[in-house]
């Protein structure tokens, strides 16, 4: 199943930290956060960890926190969505990564149903149910994190666990994840997203549409899946976040276009292009030319439609740096 692929992948390359009980969710207290790094090690590219397999991008081992004093609770938080809740209020609410949200609820779809329960961490991380076959040392394993972060965080005394236990692991919210070549594979932290047209003007905003050339979705007659910015034609277009390219060429909708993985899962679309900078497989850096603007596909002009996917949902893209 197709978003269930997504969110599992994106589950799998979680970076944890270990945390003998961290209190603190942000950064600024962790100001030697990054030069503390202290291990990177690659998970093995072909292992299967139960039946989550671990692809290219997981290799993720990453930093440790700084451990101070004891968390109030490190059990999950039941939230119920309520009228006007999205991903990015409830990160707001809880001061998650709304990505948080995502990989701590598998099969999540936009818009959130106004009634659900969803699953948060009680520090920025990730909220899993333990499987049928998963051990402390195999999740360690899919997490790329040291058993004793899966066993300390959750206070795990042996090795043993329980099918349909609930367990959190933390994740710091300023890390990126390595791609296997050991280079970081983007600063792909919400808010960090680059403008893919610096200084472009945006023209459609996502959401519902009285434009008619748009699709129906989410219950709506017509919705923009993504933003639209407005740019000359052959106008260089760069990667909002790196990742490793998942698509280039033609498609119906989309005209020619780009489609670029990250290795959270994200996947970044960026249509309507005259031509195509990368190929298929290739890892692109943040900022790196991915193609030129054009106005092919279902396009009236020049422009670019920059489409944010989370499990093959369209979602808001947060604050573009630049746009
Ligand atoms: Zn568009």
């Amino acid at each position: 199943m197709r978003i269930n692929r997504y969110m599992t992948h994106a589950v799998v390359v979680a970076l944890a930290m270990a945390m003998s009980g961290y209190t603190a969710v942000d950064r600024s207290l962790f100001p030697d956060f990054h030069a503390a790094a202290v291990t990177a090690a690659a998970a093995d590219e072909s292992s299967a960890v139960g039946d989550v397999s671990l692809g290219r991008d997981s290799v993720i081992i990453k930093p440790l926190s700084v451990p101070t004093s004891a968390l109030a609770s490190r059990a999950p938080i039941v939230h119920v969505v309520v009228d006007g809740d999205t991903l990015e209020s409830i990160g707001r609410q809880f001061k998650l990564p709304w990505r948080d949200v995502v990989w701590s609820n598998p099969g999540l779809r936009m818009p959130l149903k106004v009634g659900r329960p969803l699953e948060l961490p009680p520090v920025p991380g990730v909220v899993v149910v333990v499987r049928k076959g998963d051990t402390a040392t195999s999740l360690a394993a899919a997490y790329g994190v040291d058993v004793s972060t899966v066993l300390g965080f959750n206070r795990i005394r042996g090795p043993q666990l329980m099918p349909g236990t609930v367990l959190v692991i933390p994740v710091d919210p300023a890390q990126g994840p390595n791609l296997s070549t050991g280079v970081p594979a983007d600063p792909v932290d919400p808010g960090q997203l680059l403008c893919p047209i610096a200084g472009a003007k945006i023209i459609q905003q996502f959401g519902p549409t009285s434009f008619a050339i748009e699709p129906s979705f989410g219950g709506y007659l017509h919705f923009h899946t993504g933003i639209d910015l407005l740019a000359g034609y052959g106008t260089s277009i760069v990667a909002s976040a790196g990742g490793r390219v998942t698509a280039a060429g033609p498609a119906d909708y989309f005209g020619i276009r780009v489609e670029v993985t990250d290795s959270f899962g994200l996947v970044e679309v960026y249509a309507h292009m005259s031509q195509v900078a990368v190929a298929v497989g290739q890892e692109v850096q943040q900022g790196a030319t991915v193609g030129s603007v054009g106005s092919t596909g279902l396009s009236i002009g020049a422009h670019l439609h920059f489409q944010l996917e989370v499990g093959r949902v369209p979602t808001a893209p947060g604050p573009l740096i630049g746009c």
